[in-house]
């Protein structure tokens, strides 16, 4: 179902400032990072981008935080093992 009000909304403020878009190809909602932030996460599905700013005001998705998913993967394989690896 396609909701015709927020496709309007949507095209209407692609160039919002200070927003960037999520990346997920099925999410695609609209994440504002803080300024001077260099990772932002999607309220709506948890992703986390990494942040370039253009200028002042106008951030730019650089690519995925892979540390991020690496260090859930890390967690999982922990609670996987139950091993504790030194550090
Ligand atoms: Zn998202």
């Amino acid at each position: 179902m396609i909701d015709e009000k927020s496709t309007a909304e949507s095209l209407g403020s692609t160039r919002t400032y200070g927003q960037v878009r999520c990346m997920n190809p099925s999410c695609t909602s609209r994440i504002t990072p803080q300024p001077g932030q260099t990772m932002a996460k999607c309220p709506k599905c948890g992703s986390e981008w990494r942040i370039f700013w253009v200028k002042a005001g106008l951030p730019r998705v650089r690519g995925p935080v892979w540390e991020t998913s690496l260090k859930m993967a890390n967690a999982k394989w922990d609670t996987l093992t139950d091993k504790k690896e030194e550090k």
